[in-house]
């Protein structure tokens, strides 16, 4: 099993799918690991380290030469698979909604693309879910962006000169990455509330110690979703979550936005009117920003100043901390690897539970039931 490892070429992207822990780990499988030269510079694994660790660090075109597998943060062009083996892997994340040409080149070519963000949500596959290893990283990066735009403090501090007010921190769609972005929020000392259309979400927003703030007069989702997923809610919600947001937003500093809906554009959270509600000097940090965004007006990679408030969004957040970010999403390739390892054949067998989930593209045609048709 001859395993690659590429450098990552979409704008921006400093993470790598595999370290030298994950090839470590590879070899003791019995796999041989090629990584592209530099492929983990930007996230500060140097080439020397792979070496070490048992990989052959080669140019691009010979990194891929003969691969079984490829790995990858952002699913490679297909260009770049070239010399790879016919009906080779490639697990990455393919945003395969959005990104339909691409996935029928890799039909086209013969690969078989494995989606990891369709990793399904069950026990099992939890250690593989690249999701929520990224969404934990963002919803920390996004306070901390915040709170540097921010020209004021977040914690209370009592001074010789005066008293310094805790920030009000307000966190809307309470996932992976919300829940990270309370428990940060509050640990650098403001005032939490927080939102989402699962009520399942209360608890675990108390249990942080912040504050619920949900619209209690049109039902939302109870219990948790296909999945643990949203859907799009009823106009009657949607016009509810308005009010209640327009009443609280208006006391806050910072808002954090997370919503986002599986396989459709996020949904809008927060109007122009809305902000012009908020005190100058407030900050939104919308983390849904590269799906549409949450809050109007927001552009990613931007700061955005709309009557005094800054906007912020990354298009690609956990990218910002490109170390961890590429551990975490290189140990859930190992974990998904390693879990369908067959020692017999000396490779990985899929099952269908997870196999069928993510598998794009097989045998030249796109076979994933959602892009099927
Ligand atoms: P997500 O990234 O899809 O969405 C972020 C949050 O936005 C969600 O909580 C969603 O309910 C919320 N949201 C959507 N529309 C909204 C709106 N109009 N207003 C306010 N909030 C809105 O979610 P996620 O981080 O992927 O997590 C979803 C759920 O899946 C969570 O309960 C999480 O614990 C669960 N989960 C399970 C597993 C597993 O079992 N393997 C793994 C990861 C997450």
């Amino acid at each position: 099993m001859r395993i690659a490892i590429l450098k990552e070429t979409a704008p921006g992207e400093a993470r790598v799918a595999a370290t030298p822990e994950t090839v470590k780990k590879f070899t003791a499988l019995g796999a041989t690991v090629a990584i592209e030269e530099g492929a983990g510079a930007a996230a500060s694994y140097p080439d020397e380290a792979y070496r070490e660790a048992g990989a052959e660090v080669l140019p691009t075109a010979r990194a891929v030469a003969d691969a079984d597998i490829v790995l990858g943060i952002q699913a490679p062009p297909v260009m770049a698979l070239a010399g790879a083996k016919k009906g080779a892997w490639v697990a990455a994340s393919f945003d395969p909604f959005r990104q339909q040409e691409l996935v029928a080149d890799y039909a086209k070519g013969g690969f078989e693309a494995l989606a990891m963000e369709l990793m399904p949500r069950i026990t099992r596959a939890q250690s593989m879910d690249v999701l929520s290893s990224q969404s934990n990283l963002a919803g920390y990066k996004a306070v901390l962006t915040a709170a540097n735009v921010y020209g004021r403090a977040f914690p209370m501090m009592m001074t010789a000169a005066g008293t310094v007010q805790a920030a009000r921190v307000f966190v809307m769609g309470v996932g992976v990455a919300g829940l990270q972005a309370i428990a940060t929020a509050k640990r650098l000392g403001a005032q939490v509330s927080a939102t989402d259309v699962r009520s399942a979400t209360k608890e675990q927003i108390q249990s942080l110690g912040a504050k619920p703030v949900f619209v209690e007069n049109v039902a939302g989702i109870e219990g948790e979703g296909a999945g643990g997923y949203a859907t799009e809610m009823s106009e009657e919600y949607q016009k509810a979550q308005a009010e209640l947001v327009s009443n609280h937003i208006a006391k806050q500093d910072i808002v954090i936005t997370t919503a986002l809906i599986p396989g459709r554009a996020a949904p809008r959270l927060m109007s122009d009117a809305q902000i012009t509600t908020m005190k100058p000097g407030s900050v939104i940090f919308d983390l849904a920003v590269a799906q549409g965004g949450n809050v109007e007006g927001s552009s990613p990679d931007e700061v955005v100043e709309k009557h005094g408030v800054k906007i912020v969004g990354y298009t690609n957040t956990a990218g910002h901390l490109a170390a961890d970010a590429s551990a975490l999403f290189a140990r859930n390739l190992f974990n998904f690897l390693n879990a369908f390892w067959d020692k017999d054949e000396g490779r990985p067998v899929l099952d269908e539970e997870i196999g069928d989930a993510i598998r794009l593209t097989r045998d030249g045609a796109v076979v994933h039931p959602k892009l099927a048709s």
